[in-house]
């Protein structure tokens, strides 16, 4: 199952309003500037050791590259990165008219972790779960964890149900 997140006030908050994991040494504390929220690096391994894809969906243009070489830092490597320039090339496309910001549901993403109120309550209509993440908290990795674990046991129920109703025909 795949799980993605957004970056910004997500995974990259200010040390203002947030804990944050310590910065990159000097130099690389320079090149790259966003903090990392509190145990992010744990939460993505963890997931990914329980055998979860882990994903960035974010609407801002940094480059792919960007976004890993940063998380190599800290020891994460994702899955799958979708940033503004992927989502305009492969989900909104010429479209004429607006899709919605961010739709997960279109990479086979479960769970989306975001901060904004628009994506998470348009979640189930756009066929994804979201959890939406914002203020500090010192729970967050437990909470998500366990909405992952929730909708993974949904999934699989939903998969049985459906190959039960196949056998029986
Ligand atoms: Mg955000």
């Amino acid at each position: 199952m795949r799980v993605s997140f957004d970056l910004d006030e997500v995974l990259f908050v200010s040390p203002e309003t947030h804990k944050t994991e310590p910065p990159p040494v000097f130099p690389l504390n320079l090149l790259f500037r966003e903090r990392l929220r509190l145990g992010t690096p744990r939460l993505i391994n963890e997931l990914q050791a329980l055998g979860y894809e882990v994903w960035v969906y974010t609407s801002s243009y940094r480059s792919e590259n960007y976004i890993r070489r940063l998380f190599r830092l800290y020891g994460v490597r994702f899955d799958g990165i979708v940033n503004a320039q992927r989502h305009l090339r492969e989900v909104q496309r010429d479209r004429k008219t607006v899709l919605p910001q961010k739709l997960p549901n279109h990479y086979r993403i479960s769970l989306h972790v975001d901060d904004e109120e628009v994506i998470c309550t348009s979640a189930r209509q756009n066929g994804f779960h979201a959890y939406q993440l914002n203020a500090q908290d010192d729970d967050w990795a437990e909470k998500i964890l366990q909405r992952a674990k929730e909708i993974s046991e949904q999934e699989r129920r939903f998969e049985q149900a459906k190959s039960s109703a196949r056998d029986q025909k």
